[in-house]
This record gives structure tokens, sequence and C-alpha cells, in this order.
């Protein structure tokens, strides 16, 4: 335990003297965490510093009103309608934080023994056990950070698959269609595949007989998102499952729209073999701004053996719960200890509270709450809804404003900076590719028609500016902390310290 310190002299930390430090792995010394003077000893002379840090001293409230200010200068779901289509931000409750907060939760370390995280084990195997069942899945690790790392993981397992079944070396390819997220292509490359795309049909889905003609006995995986990224779900997924199935291959479910189906349909039951959860999306776990996700994997019955270790388990014989290390054709870790064990509680936490019933009804409300601000939005003239446009969408849409582009010059990167000033986070821009202008819009269930009532009036309003007062859009943000940023000089030449200020000074 931490005791305090003088503030000229070095924080002291000593362990209680431990009933588990028997458990500690030899490698581990226990004195390190018992006195900083131990510690300078294992540190090589010439690295330890000579002087204390120089770090400034504050006030309580002088660091509190620092972190507000923080907070106020950025945008969150706490703060307003985020309507960010593919990311799904919908509210988290905040019982997930306090539960996740819990003492017995949040200062457990993952080296101690089985038997004294026996309730940690148990929320891993029931959050495993209740995703596994939503997805209509075997079983879920629940090691992935991301989705991206999701798919890494999924596209890692079917390559152990194909490798155990002495066809690693003919299957080569990763199909992806063209409306998918960036991270498909990228996953297959990193797992040393090559992606073939394919190109959407007309109607904005997978195109059957292109599908027919690309797949072979090349063929890995298809990589699908359904429903898709234009929020239209594909009708034909058994007779695509079948096409995929019929030369060897698996299908891969990106879950990043998993908010659309939840407890209405199951990818399992569609044909697919694994699926990524967003949990930071679908389920309810805080993110934006690069905060801790989680991307579990599930996968059907042949799958299992080559999911990445170790496993959370119970024994029955000795009514114990254990991670289980003994996966001899696992692809191994791929991270630490739990997973992101806190992000993975808040989900756990989530669907109890919810309930299988209560879940279904958020994607239903989800979809609703799209379709109803849809309808709204086309209503105003400007914006055009491309692929199958009598076709109801799912939990996000995406609008063209190619023809508003065309007759008053405004951009839709424009319409999203001016919507900053208008109080509400921007939709996602750009995106997805196959869509001139796009903007894509996710409302999620959590929001009320009012909300969407006033956003939709304020889509009215840039519309109004657009034709009559254009230089007021052009020139958005203005009532942001940063107005508009040179987006290309900041991707490839990101200043990420306070030094931004001090350059900011400089150039003036
Ligand atoms: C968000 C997203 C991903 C990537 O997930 P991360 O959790 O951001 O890594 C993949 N596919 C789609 C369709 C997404 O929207």
């Amino acid at each position: 335990m931490a005791k305090q310190a003088k503030y000229d002299e070095p924080l002291v930390f000593e362990i209680e003297t431990t009933k588990y430090a028997k458990y500690h792995p030899p490698k581990i010394p226990v004195e390190i965490t018992k006195t900083v003077g131990n510690v300078s000893e294992l540190i090589p002379k010439e690295m330890q510093r000579e002087a204390l840090p120089n770090l400034p001293s504050l006030a309580e409230f002088q660091l509190s009103r620092h972190y507000t200010h923080l907070a106020q200068m950025t945008f969150s779901v706490d703060s307003g309608f985020y309507p960010l289509g593919s990311c799904t931000m919908k509210y988290n409750p905040k019982i997930n934080d306090v539960i996740s907060c819990d003492k017995r939760i949040a200062e457990s370390h993952p080296y101690q023994p089985d038997e004294t995280v026996q309730g940690n084990i148990r929320i891993l195997c029931e959050t495993d056990q209740m995703l596994s069942e939503l997805a209509g899945m075997v079983r879920t690790t629940l090691q992935p950070s991301a989705g991206a790392h999701g798919e890494l993981t999924g596209i890692l397992v079917i390559r152990a698959y194909h490798e155990d079944h002495g066809e690693g070396e003919q299957r080569t390819e990763v199909i992806v269609p063209d409306s998918a997220h960036g991270t498909n292509p990228a996953t297959a490359a990193m797992a040393g595949y090559r992606t073939v795309v394919i190109q959407s049909k007309e109607n904005g889905l997978v195109d059957l007989e292109a599908l027919k003609s690309a797949v072979s006995e090349k063929t890995a995986a298809l990589m699908l998102t359904n429903p898709n990224t234009l929020g239209l779900f594909e009708e034909e997924i058994l007779e695509i499952a079948k096409v995929v199935h019929d030369v060897g291959g698996l299908l891969y479910y990106d879950g990043a729209n998993f908010n659309a189906i939840m407890g209405i349909c199951r990818p399992g039951d569609m044909g697919f073999d694994v699926i990524h959860f967003n949990v930071h999306k679908t389920l309810s776990t805080p993110h934006g701004g690069g905060g801790p996700g989680s991307g579990p994997v599930g996968v059907v019955e042949k799958l299992v053996p080559y999911l990445p270790k170790p496993m959370p388990e119970y024994d029955t014989k000795n009514n114990h719960y254990y991670l289980n290390h003994d996966l001899p054709k696992s692809i191994g870790k791929i991270r630490g200890f739990w997973g992101n064990f806190s992000v993975l509680v808040r989900a756990y936490v989530y669907m109890l509270s919810l309930g299988g019933n209560g879940l279904k009804i958020a994607s239903e409300q989800a979809v609703l709450n799209a379709n109803y601000l849809k309808k709204k939005i086309l209503v105003l003239k400007g914006w055009t809804l491309p692929f199958s446009t009598e076709t109801p969408r799912k939990h996000e849409f995406v609008l063209s404003g190619e023809d508003l582009h065309n007759e008053t010059g405004i951009s839709t990167l424009d319409v999203a900076k001016r919507l900053l000033d208008l109080g509400y986070h921007a939709p996602t821009v750009y995106f997805p590719l196959i869509v001139h202008e796009a903007l894509m819009i996710e409302p999620t269930e959590t929001e009320s028609k009012e909300t969407l009532d006033e956003f939709t009036e304020a889509m009215k309003q840039i519309l109004t500016e657009a034709r009559e007062n254009p230089e007021i859009i052009k020139n958005a943000p203005q009532l942001t902390p940063i107005s508009r940023v040179d987006e290309v000089l900041a991707a490839k030449e990101p200043i990420l310290t306070w030094q931004m200020f001090k350059e900011k000074q400089m150039e003036k």
C-alpha cells in the first residue's frame, strides 16, 4: 500500500506480507515492490536520475479545473448527439463504470492465482457464453483489444484451420466487397493473404455472380459486414455462404454493425464461421479518442481448437474456474493476461442489465431511429440516398451530398464542420468509398425523437445557409476550440504534445 510521502521524499511502496507471495512467478522479484531503495539497486547506476523530477506542484482545485476544461474542449456522447456512422456511439450507462471500478475487479492482478480471482474468471466465462449465444457461435475469445485486432485474430484462426487441414499453401486469397471497412483488406494483408475485391451490385449488395467467379480453391475466406456499411442487409446471405463453403472457404463476420441485429438474428445461423464483436460499439463501453476497446472473437465448433490461449474455463469436477493453457492447436497468445478486462466487465454488466429481450429492443429501436431520421432528412432537398432507395435501412444510412455540392459548392466536409458549430458531433464523412460526398449517419437507440427532430432542423438550417450565406459554412467551425485544421498535414506530420501550442505561438 502507498504511504503518504513527504514532498521531498520518494514514495515508498510496501506490499502486505503476502499470503500469495509464494505464487509469484520466480522471475518477478517480490522485493521489487518493497521499497524504492531496492528498486534503485536493480536499475543500473547510469540510468538512475540524480535529482527528483521537477513536477509542478498544484492545488487540487487547479488540477480539477484543468481536467474539467480539457473535458469541455472535447465532444462526447455525454455532451451531445454523436451520430458517427459505423462507430455506434451510443450512450453508456454509468452502472457499467460503477461495477468495473469495484475494488475487487479494478484492483485484482492478473498474476494472482486462480483461486483468488474466481469471480473474475467467472465473469470472463459468462461473457464468453453470452457473446457466443448472441452470435450463434460456440466459444468466444476475449483477448483481442479492438475490432481490427479481432479481425487479425479471426483470420489467423482461419489460417491455422486451413494449415491444419493441409491447405495452408493452397489457400492464399481473402475476398472483400468494395463497401468494406479499410481494416478488412488491411487484416487480410497482415495475415499474409492477397485481397480480392468484388464490386457491389447496383443495389449496394454483394453481387452473387461476381462472388461465384471470384471464389476458387484458393479462397481462404470471405469477410463480410452484415448489414453492410450502407445499412443494407445482405438478403442472399445463405446463398453467399453456400458459394464460399462449397469451395472450402470460411465466412468471416465483421461485427461492427451488430447493433442492428443483436437478439434478432445470429451470424452463426446465416452461415458465418467467425465473428468479431466491437464491444465498444455494440455493448456500450466507452470509445472515441482512442480509449481502450475490446474485440472478442466467436467461432463455430470446428474452429474452437485454434482460438488464442489461455481460455477461461470451468472445471465441474473440482468446482473451480481456471485459465486453460493446454490448447495444443491454439494460435497462441495475441494479448496479455485477460484482455481489456475492465472494458469486458462493462459489456458484461450491459448484457446482464438489459437481458436478451432488452438487447433485442435496443436493436429494434436503433433501426427505427435510423429510418425515422433518414425519412426526415430526405424531405429536405439537397441530399439523396444512393443504392436501393426504397429499401428500409438497418441501424444507419448513407446520404450523398453530390447534388448540394453541384448546386452550391458546399461539400459534405463543409456541412460536417458547420454541424460542430450547431452543437452536434459530425456524422462520418466520405465513407463508404462507393458513395460520392458520403454522409453516414447512425443515430443509435439511445436518442429521443426530440433529439432527432432538432438534428433535422440543424440540417435544414445548413441547407438554407448553403444557398443564402455559404461563407458561414465555408468558415465553420467558429465555436470550437480549434477551427479547421490542415487535415493532410495533421495526418502526415502530427505534433502530439504541448509543443503544438508552442509552435503556434512562434508562427505569430
Ligand atoms: C469500426 C469498424 C471496424 C474496426 O473496429 P475497431 O474496433 O475500430 O478496430 C471494422 N469494420 C467496420 C465496419 C467498422 O465500422
